[in-house]
Protein backbone atom coordinates (compact mmCIF):
# COMPACT_ATOMS: atom_id res chain seq x y z
CA UNK A 1 0.00 0.00 0.00
CA UNK A 2 1.35 3.25 -0.68
CA UNK A 3 2.19 5.60 2.33
CA UNK A 4 1.51 8.38 0.09
CA UNK A 5 -1.70 8.57 2.11
CA UNK A 6 -0.57 9.15 5.40
CA UNK A 7 1.41 12.52 4.49
CA UNK A 8 -0.01 15.99 5.37
CA UNK A 9 -1.45 18.16 2.15
CA UNK A 10 1.12 20.69 2.62
CA UNK A 11 4.29 17.68 2.04
CA UNK A 12 2.10 16.15 -0.66
CA UNK A 13 2.17 19.61 -2.60
CA UNK A 14 5.65 19.83 -2.05
CA UNK A 15 6.26 16.50 -3.58
CA UNK A 16 4.40 17.79 -6.28
CA UNK A 17 6.18 20.31 -6.78
CA UNK A 18 9.49 18.76 -6.71
CA UNK A 19 8.42 16.01 -9.09
CA UNK A 20 8.61 13.49 -6.71
CA UNK A 21 5.34 12.05 -7.17
CA UNK A 22 2.62 12.94 -9.82
CA UNK A 23 -1.07 14.14 -9.45
CA UNK A 24 -2.27 11.46 -10.85
CA UNK A 25 0.10 8.83 -8.63
CA UNK A 26 -1.15 10.56 -5.96
CA UNK A 27 -5.07 10.75 -7.01
CA UNK A 28 -4.51 6.96 -7.53
CA UNK A 29 -3.33 6.17 -4.22
CA UNK A 30 -6.09 8.14 -2.58
CA UNK A 31 -8.76 6.31 -4.66
CA UNK A 32 -7.23 2.83 -3.72
CA UNK A 33 -7.35 3.64 0.27
CA UNK A 34 -10.81 4.90 0.07
CA UNK A 35 -11.60 1.57 -2.00
CA UNK A 36 -10.11 -0.31 0.92
CA UNK A 37 -10.78 1.72 3.56
CA UNK A 38 -14.50 3.43 2.94
CA UNK A 39 -16.29 0.00 3.01
CA UNK A 40 -16.15 0.01 6.97
CA UNK A 41 -15.88 3.61 7.59
CA UNK A 42 -18.63 5.02 5.04
CA UNK A 43 -17.44 8.50 4.89
CA UNK A 44 -18.59 8.73 1.29
CA UNK A 45 -21.69 8.89 -0.51
CA UNK A 46 -20.31 9.61 -3.75
CA UNK A 47 -16.98 8.78 -5.12
CA UNK A 48 -15.53 10.49 -8.80
CA UNK A 49 -13.23 8.75 -9.81
CA UNK A 50 -13.17 10.02 -13.22
CA UNK A 51 -13.41 13.46 -12.42
CA UNK A 52 -10.61 13.14 -9.72
CA UNK A 53 -8.22 11.02 -12.35
CA UNK A 54 -9.22 13.86 -15.13
CA UNK A 55 -8.42 17.18 -12.67
CA UNK A 56 -4.83 15.19 -11.90
CA UNK A 57 -3.98 14.59 -15.18
CA UNK A 58 -4.41 18.38 -16.15
CA UNK A 59 -2.60 19.47 -13.26
CA UNK A 60 0.23 16.96 -14.50
CA UNK A 61 0.31 18.31 -17.87
CA UNK A 62 0.17 21.58 -16.92
CA UNK A 63 2.99 21.04 -14.39
CA UNK A 64 5.22 19.99 -16.96
CA UNK A 65 4.08 22.89 -19.82
CA UNK A 66 5.28 25.35 -16.69
CA UNK A 67 2.44 26.69 -16.13
CA UNK A 68 1.92 28.25 -13.05
CA UNK A 69 0.17 26.70 -10.35
CA UNK A 70 -1.64 26.98 -7.60
CA UNK A 71 0.90 26.30 -4.63
CA UNK A 72 -2.08 23.06 -3.61
CA UNK A 73 -2.89 22.29 -7.41
CA UNK A 74 -3.03 18.30 -7.58
CA UNK A 75 -3.60 17.67 -3.44
CA UNK A 76 -6.31 15.24 -3.49
CA UNK A 77 -9.56 16.71 -1.30
CA UNK A 78 -13.30 15.58 -0.48
CA UNK A 79 -16.45 17.91 -0.32
CA UNK A 80 -19.28 17.71 2.23
CA UNK A 81 -22.37 16.46 0.34
CA UNK A 82 -23.95 19.98 1.17
CA UNK A 83 -21.34 21.62 -1.52
CA UNK A 84 -23.39 21.77 -4.64
CA UNK A 85 -20.80 19.92 -6.75
CA UNK A 86 -22.04 20.87 -11.28
CA UNK A 87 -22.60 16.95 -12.57
CA UNK A 88 -22.15 15.04 -9.55
CA UNK A 89 -24.97 14.08 -7.22
CA UNK A 90 -25.23 16.57 -4.00
CA UNK A 91 -28.02 15.21 -1.58
CA UNK A 92 -27.38 16.47 1.60
CA UNK A 93 -28.15 13.11 3.04
CA UNK A 94 -31.39 13.12 2.25
CA UNK A 95 -33.97 11.33 0.02
CA UNK A 96 -35.79 14.87 -0.53
CA UNK A 97 -32.19 15.59 -3.07
CA UNK A 98 -31.44 11.85 -3.55
CA UNK A 99 -30.49 11.82 -7.48
CA UNK A 100 -30.30 15.22 -8.27
CA UNK A 101 -27.12 16.52 -10.16
CA UNK A 102 -26.86 20.10 -10.39
CA UNK A 103 -26.56 22.30 -12.96
CA UNK A 104 -23.83 24.74 -10.99
CA UNK A 105 -20.98 24.90 -8.60
CA UNK A 106 -20.90 26.50 -5.27
CA UNK A 107 -18.19 29.03 -4.87
CA UNK A 108 -15.92 27.20 -2.85
CA UNK A 109 -16.25 24.25 -5.72
CA UNK A 110 -15.24 26.41 -8.52
CA UNK A 111 -12.55 27.72 -6.07
CA UNK A 112 -11.49 24.32 -5.82
CA UNK A 113 -11.82 23.33 -8.97
CA UNK A 114 -9.93 26.51 -10.34
CA UNK A 115 -6.72 25.56 -7.69
CA UNK A 116 -6.72 22.41 -9.50
CA UNK A 117 -7.10 19.99 -6.29
CA UNK A 118 -9.37 16.82 -7.78
CA UNK A 119 -12.34 16.27 -6.06
CA UNK A 120 -12.65 12.51 -4.83
CA UNK A 121 -16.09 12.71 -3.82
CA UNK A 122 -18.95 13.69 -1.87
CA UNK A 123 -18.61 13.15 2.29
CA UNK A 124 -21.80 11.53 4.64
CA UNK A 125 -23.64 13.97 7.26
CA UNK A 126 -26.51 14.27 9.16
CA UNK A 127 -29.68 15.06 7.07
CA UNK A 128 -29.26 19.01 5.85
CA UNK A 129 -26.63 18.92 8.71
CA UNK A 130 -28.56 18.54 11.41
CA UNK A 131 -27.04 16.26 13.86
CA UNK A 132 -24.18 15.78 15.99
CA UNK A 133 -23.27 12.12 15.24
CA UNK A 134 -23.70 11.11 11.53
CA UNK A 135 -26.91 8.79 12.29
CA UNK A 136 -29.80 11.28 10.61
CA UNK A 137 -27.60 10.36 7.23
CA UNK A 138 -30.73 8.91 5.23
CA UNK A 139 -27.78 6.67 3.72
CA UNK A 140 -26.75 4.84 7.02
CA UNK A 141 -24.02 6.52 9.37
CA UNK A 142 -20.51 6.88 9.14
CA UNK A 143 -18.47 5.13 11.63
CA UNK A 144 -15.66 6.50 13.86
CA UNK A 145 -12.43 5.14 12.47
CA UNK A 146 -10.84 5.00 15.55
CA UNK A 147 -13.47 2.55 16.84
CA UNK A 148 -16.04 1.33 14.31
CA UNK A 149 -18.98 0.82 16.84
CA UNK A 150 -18.63 4.86 17.89
CA UNK A 151 -19.99 7.74 15.89
CA UNK A 152 -17.85 10.25 13.76
CA UNK A 153 -19.82 13.34 15.01
CA UNK A 154 -21.98 15.42 13.58
CA UNK A 155 -22.91 16.57 10.97
CA UNK A 156 -19.99 16.68 8.63
CA UNK A 157 -18.58 13.04 10.23
CA UNK A 158 -18.15 11.67 6.91
CA UNK A 159 -15.55 14.83 5.82
CA UNK A 160 -14.01 14.04 9.65
CA UNK A 161 -13.99 10.84 9.10
CA UNK A 162 -12.15 10.80 5.42
CA UNK A 163 -9.63 12.66 6.62
CA UNK A 164 -9.25 10.84 10.25
CA UNK A 165 -8.92 7.49 8.37
CA UNK A 166 -6.47 8.74 6.00
CA UNK A 167 -8.49 8.42 2.97
CA UNK A 168 -7.79 11.74 1.70
CA UNK A 169 -5.69 14.69 3.31
CA UNK A 170 -8.26 17.87 2.72
CA UNK A 171 -12.09 18.09 3.20
CA UNK A 172 -14.62 20.86 3.43
CA UNK A 173 -17.28 20.78 5.90
CA UNK A 174 -20.07 23.34 7.14
CA UNK A 175 -20.34 24.20 10.54
CA UNK A 176 -23.73 26.27 12.20
CA UNK A 177 -23.40 24.87 15.26
CA UNK A 178 -20.26 22.53 15.25
CA UNK A 179 -20.40 20.47 12.63
CA UNK A 180 -16.96 20.76 11.69
CA UNK A 181 -15.54 21.59 14.91
CA UNK A 182 -16.96 18.37 16.63
CA UNK A 183 -16.45 15.47 14.21
CA UNK A 184 -13.25 16.96 14.35
CA UNK A 185 -12.73 16.78 18.01
CA UNK A 186 -13.96 13.24 18.23
CA UNK A 187 -11.93 11.45 15.21
CA UNK A 188 -8.77 14.00 16.11
CA UNK A 189 -8.71 15.98 13.19
CA UNK A 190 -8.60 19.69 12.76
CA UNK A 191 -11.83 21.41 11.68
CA UNK A 192 -11.86 25.02 11.40
CA UNK A 193 -15.03 27.41 10.95
CA UNK A 194 -13.66 30.69 10.19
CA UNK A 195 -15.03 34.00 10.77
CA UNK A 196 -18.56 34.84 9.55
CA UNK A 197 -18.63 35.65 5.80
CA UNK A 198 -15.01 34.56 5.36
CA UNK A 199 -15.69 32.24 2.86
CA UNK A 200 -18.55 32.48 0.69
CA UNK A 201 -21.90 29.91 1.36
CA UNK A 202 -23.13 30.30 -2.30
CA UNK A 203 -23.69 26.76 -3.58
CA UNK A 204 -23.80 25.37 0.10
CA UNK A 205 -27.28 24.08 1.08
CA UNK A 206 -28.32 26.32 3.70
CA UNK A 207 -29.51 25.31 7.01
CA UNK A 208 -29.43 28.52 9.01
CA UNK A 209 -28.07 31.23 7.28
CA UNK A 210 -27.19 33.92 9.74
CA UNK A 211 -24.90 31.03 11.54
CA UNK A 212 -23.92 28.89 8.59
CA UNK A 213 -20.30 28.79 7.59
CA UNK A 214 -18.20 26.29 5.62
CA UNK A 215 -14.68 25.47 6.17
CA UNK A 216 -11.64 23.14 6.24
CA UNK A 217 -10.72 19.80 7.82
CA UNK A 218 -7.35 18.69 7.63
CA UNK A 219 -4.85 16.51 9.72
CA UNK A 220 -2.95 19.59 10.46
CA UNK A 221 -3.02 23.35 11.82
CA UNK A 222 -0.92 24.57 8.75
CA UNK A 223 -2.79 22.22 6.25
CA UNK A 224 -6.39 23.65 7.60
CA UNK A 225 -4.67 27.19 7.53
CA UNK A 226 -3.55 26.53 3.45
CA UNK A 227 -7.29 25.56 2.31
CA UNK A 228 -8.23 28.39 4.32
CA UNK A 229 -6.44 30.54 2.15
CA UNK A 230 -7.74 29.09 -0.67
CA UNK A 231 -11.65 29.27 -0.08
CA UNK A 232 -12.30 32.09 2.08
CA UNK A 233 -12.66 35.73 0.41
CA UNK A 234 -15.31 38.24 -1.00
CA UNK A 235 -18.47 36.57 -2.96
CA UNK A 236 -21.49 39.27 -4.14
CA UNK A 237 -23.22 36.47 -4.26
CA UNK A 238 -22.87 35.86 -0.16
CA UNK A 239 -24.81 38.89 0.97
CA UNK A 240 -22.90 38.12 4.14
CA UNK A 241 -19.56 37.88 2.75
CA UNK A 242 -16.71 40.14 3.85
CA UNK A 243 -14.71 42.34 1.71
CA UNK A 244 -11.85 41.68 3.92
CA UNK A 245 -7.69 41.34 2.97
CA UNK A 246 -7.22 38.60 4.96
CA UNK A 247 -3.42 37.58 6.15
CA UNK A 248 -2.06 34.10 5.31
CA UNK A 249 -3.16 32.07 7.65
CA UNK A 250 -1.17 29.42 6.07
CA UNK A 251 2.06 31.64 7.55
CA UNK A 252 0.02 32.39 11.08
CA UNK A 253 -0.01 28.77 10.98
CA UNK A 254 3.93 28.11 10.71
CA UNK A 255 4.72 31.56 12.70
CA UNK A 256 4.82 29.50 16.21
CA UNK A 257 7.22 26.79 14.97
CA UNK A 258 10.07 28.86 14.11
CA UNK A 259 8.89 31.40 17.54
CA UNK A 260 11.85 29.59 19.81
CA UNK A 261 10.08 27.91 22.94
CA UNK A 262 7.87 30.92 24.51
CA UNK A 263 5.56 31.02 20.98
CA UNK A 264 3.14 32.42 23.34
CA UNK A 265 4.69 34.69 25.18
CA UNK A 266 2.37 38.13 25.64
CA UNK A 267 -0.21 36.25 24.89
CA UNK A 268 -3.71 35.89 27.15
CA UNK A 269 -5.81 32.61 26.45
CA UNK A 270 -8.79 33.43 28.20
CA UNK A 271 -10.69 29.79 29.96
CA UNK A 272 -14.46 30.43 30.10
CA UNK A 273 -15.86 29.10 33.90
CA UNK A 274 -18.86 28.30 32.06
CA UNK A 275 -17.42 25.82 29.28
CA UNK A 276 -15.95 23.83 31.78
CA UNK A 277 -16.97 21.78 34.48
CA UNK A 278 -19.28 18.66 35.41
CA UNK A 279 -20.77 18.57 32.11
CA UNK A 280 -17.96 17.70 30.50
CA UNK A 281 -16.14 14.10 31.05
CA UNK A 282 -13.60 13.62 33.57
CA UNK A 283 -10.43 12.57 30.49
CA UNK A 284 -11.99 15.41 28.69
CA UNK A 285 -11.65 17.65 31.76
CA UNK A 286 -8.27 16.06 32.14
CA UNK A 287 -6.48 16.57 28.43
CA UNK A 288 -8.00 20.12 28.59
CA UNK A 289 -6.33 21.14 31.82
CA UNK A 290 -2.79 19.77 30.59
CA UNK A 291 -3.52 21.47 27.34
CA UNK A 292 -3.25 24.62 29.34
CA UNK A 293 -0.63 23.80 31.47
CA UNK A 294 1.26 23.48 27.90
CA UNK A 295 -0.31 26.63 26.89
CA UNK A 296 1.40 27.97 30.06
CA UNK A 297 5.23 26.20 29.21
CA UNK A 298 4.69 27.91 26.31
CA UNK A 299 4.65 31.47 27.22
CA UNK A 300 0.85 31.55 27.52
CA UNK A 301 -1.04 33.93 30.65
CA UNK A 302 -4.12 31.84 31.52
CA UNK A 303 -7.14 34.32 32.26
CA UNK A 304 -10.30 33.31 33.89
CA UNK A 305 -13.61 34.63 32.39
CA UNK A 306 -16.86 34.60 33.45
CA UNK A 307 -19.42 34.83 30.70
CA UNK A 308 -22.72 33.99 32.37
CA UNK A 309 -25.22 34.18 29.14
CA UNK A 310 -22.82 31.06 28.17
CA UNK A 311 -25.19 28.93 30.30
CA UNK A 312 -28.10 29.68 28.11
CA UNK A 313 -26.38 29.82 24.41
CA UNK A 314 -27.13 26.17 23.61
CA UNK A 315 -31.04 27.65 24.16
CA UNK A 316 -31.01 30.39 21.81
CA UNK A 317 -29.65 28.33 19.49
CA UNK A 318 -31.93 25.36 19.64
CA UNK A 319 -34.62 28.20 18.61
CA UNK A 320 -33.22 30.46 16.21
CA UNK A 321 -31.40 27.41 14.30
CA UNK A 322 -34.43 25.64 13.89
CA UNK A 323 -36.86 28.70 12.90
CA UNK A 324 -33.93 29.64 10.18
CA UNK A 325 -33.95 26.13 9.08
CA UNK A 326 -37.78 25.60 8.97
CA UNK A 327 -37.69 29.00 6.50
CA UNK A 328 -34.60 27.67 4.51
CA UNK A 329 -36.11 24.04 3.88
CA UNK A 330 -39.76 25.50 2.65
CA UNK A 331 -38.61 25.27 -0.62
CA UNK A 332 -38.44 21.61 -0.62
CA UNK A 333 -42.09 20.77 -1.04
CA UNK A 334 -42.09 18.31 -4.24
CA UNK A 335 -43.34 21.09 -6.47
CA UNK A 336 -40.57 23.67 -6.47
CA UNK A 337 -37.64 21.81 -5.50
CA UNK A 338 -37.05 18.29 -4.14
CA UNK A 339 -38.63 14.65 -4.02
CA UNK A 340 -42.08 14.71 -5.56
CA UNK A 341 -44.75 11.99 -3.95
CA UNK A 342 -48.27 11.08 -4.89
CA UNK A 343 -50.63 11.11 -1.95
CA UNK A 344 -51.56 7.78 -1.32
CA UNK A 345 -55.33 8.26 -1.09
CA UNK A 346 -57.76 10.70 -2.23
CA UNK A 347 -57.40 13.53 -4.87
CA UNK A 348 -53.98 15.27 -5.95
CA UNK A 349 -54.43 18.61 -4.19
CA UNK A 350 -51.97 20.77 -3.77
CA UNK A 351 -51.72 20.50 -0.09
CA UNK A 352 -51.49 16.90 -0.39
CA UNK A 353 -48.74 16.85 -3.05
CA UNK A 354 -46.60 18.98 -0.23
CA UNK A 355 -47.45 16.94 2.46
CA UNK A 356 -46.89 13.69 1.61
CA UNK A 357 -43.44 14.86 -0.86
CA UNK A 358 -42.12 16.09 2.41
CA UNK A 359 -43.28 13.32 4.80
CA UNK A 360 -41.28 10.96 2.32
CA UNK A 361 -38.38 13.38 1.71
CA UNK A 362 -37.51 14.53 4.93
CA UNK A 363 -35.73 12.27 7.86
CA UNK A 364 -37.32 12.29 11.81
CA UNK A 365 -34.70 14.76 12.90
CA UNK A 366 -35.72 17.12 9.87
CA UNK A 367 -39.00 17.34 10.52
CA UNK A 368 -38.68 17.99 14.32
CA UNK A 369 -36.47 21.10 13.69
CA UNK A 370 -39.17 21.67 10.78
CA UNK A 371 -41.87 21.78 13.57
CA UNK A 372 -40.11 23.17 16.05
CA UNK A 373 -38.61 26.34 13.94
CA UNK A 374 -42.45 27.02 12.65
CA UNK A 375 -43.79 26.84 16.04
CA UNK A 376 -41.06 29.41 17.08
CA UNK A 377 -41.83 31.55 14.55
CA UNK A 378 -45.94 31.79 14.92
CA UNK A 379 -47.96 34.06 16.45
CA UNK A 380 -47.47 33.79 19.77
CA UNK A 381 -44.45 32.03 20.20
CA UNK A 382 -42.41 34.54 18.15
CA UNK A 383 -41.77 37.30 20.78
CA UNK A 384 -41.92 35.00 23.76
CA UNK A 385 -38.87 32.61 22.21
CA UNK A 386 -37.56 33.76 18.92
CA UNK A 387 -37.53 37.28 19.96
CA UNK A 388 -36.01 36.59 23.35
CA UNK A 389 -33.48 34.19 21.87
CA UNK A 390 -31.99 37.16 19.46
CA UNK A 391 -31.93 39.03 22.71
CA UNK A 392 -29.92 36.31 24.37
CA UNK A 393 -27.58 36.23 21.33
CA UNK A 394 -26.79 40.12 21.35
CA UNK A 395 -25.66 39.45 25.02
CA UNK A 396 -23.86 37.13 24.11
CA UNK A 397 -21.99 38.67 21.61
CA UNK A 398 -21.50 41.63 24.27
CA UNK A 399 -20.07 39.28 26.90
CA UNK A 400 -17.88 38.24 24.40
CA UNK A 401 -16.50 41.18 22.58
CA UNK A 402 -15.52 42.71 26.35
CA UNK A 403 -14.05 39.32 27.24
CA UNK A 404 -11.91 39.93 24.00
CA UNK A 405 -10.80 43.38 25.05
CA UNK A 406 -8.74 41.66 28.00
CA UNK A 407 -7.72 37.96 26.06
CA UNK A 408 -6.10 37.13 23.02
CA UNK A 409 -8.06 34.13 22.61
CA UNK A 410 -10.85 31.81 24.23
CA UNK A 411 -10.46 28.16 24.86
CA UNK A 412 -12.29 25.25 25.93
CA UNK A 413 -12.74 21.69 25.36
CA UNK A 414 -14.77 21.31 21.47
CA UNK A 415 -16.85 18.99 22.80
CA UNK A 416 -18.12 17.34 26.23
CA UNK A 417 -17.59 13.64 25.49
CA UNK A 418 -15.44 11.79 23.51
CA UNK A 419 -16.86 9.77 20.81
CA UNK A 420 -20.31 7.67 21.79
CA UNK A 421 -21.58 4.19 20.58
CA UNK A 422 -23.99 4.17 18.15
CA UNK A 423 -27.35 4.42 19.46
CA UNK A 424 -26.42 6.21 22.91
CA UNK A 425 -28.14 9.01 21.85
CA UNK A 426 -30.48 9.10 19.09
CA UNK A 427 -33.52 8.67 21.00
CA UNK A 428 -32.97 11.41 23.06
CA UNK A 429 -32.27 14.66 21.49
CA UNK A 430 -31.76 16.93 24.11
CA UNK A 431 -28.95 14.96 25.26
CA UNK A 432 -27.62 15.02 21.39
CA UNK A 433 -28.02 18.72 21.27
CA UNK A 434 -25.71 18.53 24.13
CA UNK A 435 -23.03 17.76 22.11
CA UNK A 436 -23.24 20.86 21.21
CA UNK A 437 -22.53 22.98 24.26
CA UNK A 438 -19.60 24.78 23.75
CA UNK A 439 -19.59 24.88 19.39
CA UNK A 440 -22.64 26.95 18.96
CA UNK A 441 -21.36 29.70 20.90
CA UNK A 442 -19.57 30.66 17.76
CA UNK A 443 -22.01 30.56 15.71
CA UNK A 444 -23.86 32.61 17.52
CA UNK A 445 -20.88 35.52 17.73
CA UNK A 446 -19.82 35.00 14.40
CA UNK A 447 -16.21 34.73 15.47
CA UNK A 448 -13.97 31.72 14.39
CA UNK A 449 -13.21 28.61 16.55
CA UNK A 450 -11.37 25.52 15.70
CA UNK A 451 -10.69 22.42 17.20
CA UNK A 452 -7.59 20.73 17.45
CA UNK A 453 -6.26 17.52 18.74
CA UNK A 454 -5.04 17.60 22.72
CA UNK A 455 -4.89 14.05 23.76
CA UNK A 456 -6.24 10.64 23.91
CA UNK A 457 -8.69 9.94 26.46
CA UNK A 458 -8.96 5.60 26.72
CA UNK A 459 -7.91 5.78 23.43
CA UNK A 460 -10.42 7.90 21.84
CA UNK A 461 -9.50 11.77 20.38
CA UNK A 462 -10.04 14.71 22.47
CA UNK A 463 -10.69 18.03 20.90
CA UNK A 464 -9.62 21.47 22.08
CA UNK A 465 -11.48 24.14 21.29
CA UNK A 466 -9.68 27.74 20.14
CA UNK A 467 -12.08 30.59 19.56
CA UNK A 468 -10.95 34.27 18.25
CA UNK A 469 -12.57 37.89 17.96
CA UNK A 470 -14.12 38.14 14.20
CA UNK A 471 -11.24 38.57 11.82
CA UNK A 472 -9.30 37.66 13.96
CA UNK A 473 -8.55 33.83 12.40
CA UNK A 474 -5.12 34.53 11.86
CA UNK A 475 -4.27 34.76 15.63
CA UNK A 476 -6.61 31.46 16.44
CA UNK A 477 -4.28 29.26 14.07
CA UNK A 478 -1.08 30.49 16.13
CA UNK A 479 -2.30 29.03 19.03
CA UNK A 480 -3.95 26.26 17.61
CA UNK A 481 -0.54 25.49 15.72
CA UNK A 482 0.83 25.36 19.78
CA UNK A 483 -2.03 23.24 20.95
CA UNK A 484 -1.40 21.16 17.92
CA UNK A 485 2.69 20.44 18.92
CA UNK A 486 1.88 19.13 22.77
CA UNK A 487 0.73 15.48 20.86
CA UNK A 488 0.30 13.72 17.64
CA UNK A 489 -2.76 12.28 17.36
CA UNK A 490 -4.28 11.14 14.60
CA UNK A 491 -1.46 9.24 13.94
CA UNK A 492 -2.10 6.93 16.87
CA UNK A 493 -5.18 5.62 15.49
CA UNK A 494 -4.73 1.96 16.00
CA UNK A 495 -6.99 0.99 13.27
CA UNK A 496 -6.11 3.04 10.06
CA UNK A 497 -3.17 5.00 10.96
CA UNK A 498 -0.03 4.75 9.19
CA UNK A 499 1.47 1.87 11.83
CA UNK A 500 -1.41 -0.34 10.94
CA UNK A 501 -0.98 0.09 7.45
CA UNK A 502 2.33 -1.53 8.48
CA UNK A 503 3.70 1.92 7.49
CA UNK A 504 6.21 2.93 10.03
CA UNK A 505 6.32 6.75 11.76
CA UNK A 506 9.36 7.78 10.13
CA UNK A 507 8.40 7.14 7.03
CA UNK A 508 4.77 8.08 6.72
N1 LIG B 1 -24.99 19.60 15.91
C1 LIG B 1 -25.51 20.91 15.59
C2 LIG B 1 -26.95 20.81 15.19
O1 LIG B 1 -27.42 19.72 15.05
C3 LIG B 1 -24.67 21.56 14.57
C4 LIG B 1 -25.13 21.40 13.20
C5 LIG B 1 -24.23 22.06 12.21
O2 LIG B 1 -23.26 22.71 12.57
N2 LIG B 1 -24.58 21.93 10.95
O3 LIG B 1 -27.62 21.80 15.02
Amino acid sequence: MSDLVFKTALELARMLRDGEVTSVELTRAVLDRIAEVDPQVHAFLFVDEEGALATAREVDEARAAGEELHPLAGVPIALKDNVVTRGVPTTAASKMLEGWIPPYDATITQKIKAAKLPIVGKTNMDEFAMGSSTEHSAFGPTHNPWDLERIPGGSGGGSAAAVGAFMVPLAIGSDTGGSIRQPAAVTGTVGVKPTYGAVSRQGIIALASSLDQAGPVARTVADAAALQDLIAGFDYQDAVSLDEEWPSMEEAAKATASAGDKPLAGMKVGVVKQLTGDAYEDGVTASFEETLEYLKERGAEIVELDLPTLDIALDAYYVIMPAEASSNLAKYDGVRFGLREEPKEGAVTSNRLIAASRGAGFGSEVKRRIILGTRMLSKGFFDKYFVQSMRVRTLLKNEVEAAFEEVDVIVSPTSPTTAFKFGEKLDDPKLMYLSDVATTPANLVGMPAMSVPSGLSHGLPVGFQVMAPVRGDAVMYRVAAVVEAKEDVVNKNPNFGAGAAGVSGEEA
